[in-house]
């Protein structure tokens, strides 16, 4: 009775040997794919802001206008200011009721 059992083990082994390395494969490259699609989304999100949204025409800190790219936002009462850096988002805030005049806004 034991030849059978053996004989089934071998064949067990021999079928897992001999699809092992095409399932190997197809994960890896489903995982390449994968990332692929994360790099894709992550460039598709990569911090743009749309103008209209933005209550301001200029950056407050530096005087850059708001359509050569803004890079952060701040909220200051109700409205949307943007900011082409992240230091003159943190430079405004120091003292947001001094340079909110400058950001010379639309509505
Ligand atoms: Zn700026």
């Amino acid at each position: 009775m034991r030849k059978p059992i053996i004989t089934l083990f071998i064949c067990v082994t021999m079928f897992l040997i001999a699809c092992g390395n095409p399932m190997n494969d197809t994960a890896n490259s489903a995982n390449t794919s994968e990332t692929t699609a994360n790099m894709a989304t992550d460039t598709a999100i990569e911090k743009t802001y749309d103008v209209k949204i933005l209550d301001n025409k200029k950056d407050p800190t530096c005087g850059m206008p708001v359509t050569a790219g803004v890079s952060d936002t701040a909220h200051y009462k109700n409205k949307v200011i943007g900011f082409c850096a992240t230091e003159c988002k943190a430079e405004f805030l120091k003292n947001p009721e001094a340079n909110i005049a400058a950001a010379e806004l639309i509505k």
